[in-house]
């Protein structure tokens, strides 16, 4: 699940800062074959979150068990250094697909 997005038509493999400014449109277009397809963002980054909500809690358990630890100000920054390095993440849940394909799959 974790790579880079390709292109549906030519595959592509789009670098980090392309997939980056193209996360932030709806539609893009190859710089290979010059085709245009969609950019779907969310079902990716919302199956990462989830499998990251439920690391980040194992984690945070872990944390408590060495630290031994009395506050929580240590497992707040220690899940806030998690999110923020999840948001680099992000442009590898990026997928690209071809014009029309994502209507097919939502009406069958
Ligand atoms: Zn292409």
């Amino acid at each position: 699940m974790i790579k880079l997005p390709v292109c549906p038509y030519c595959n592509t493999v789009f670098y980090y800062s392309d997939v980056v400014r193209l996360s932030k449109k709806k539609t893009g277009e190859c710089y290979h074959c010059n085709k245009k397809f969609k950019v779907s963002k969310w079902k990716g980054r919302i199956i990462f979150y989830f499998i990251f909500a439920v690391v980040i809690s194992l984690l945070d358990v872990i944390f408590l068990h060495i630290t031994d630890t009395k506050t929580a100000l240590p497992i707040i920054a220690f899940t806030v250094i998690c999110v923020i390095l999840s948001l680099l993440f992000l442009p590898y849940t990026v997928r690209f697909y071809k014009k029309g394909e994502l209507n097919k799959k939502v009406k069958r």
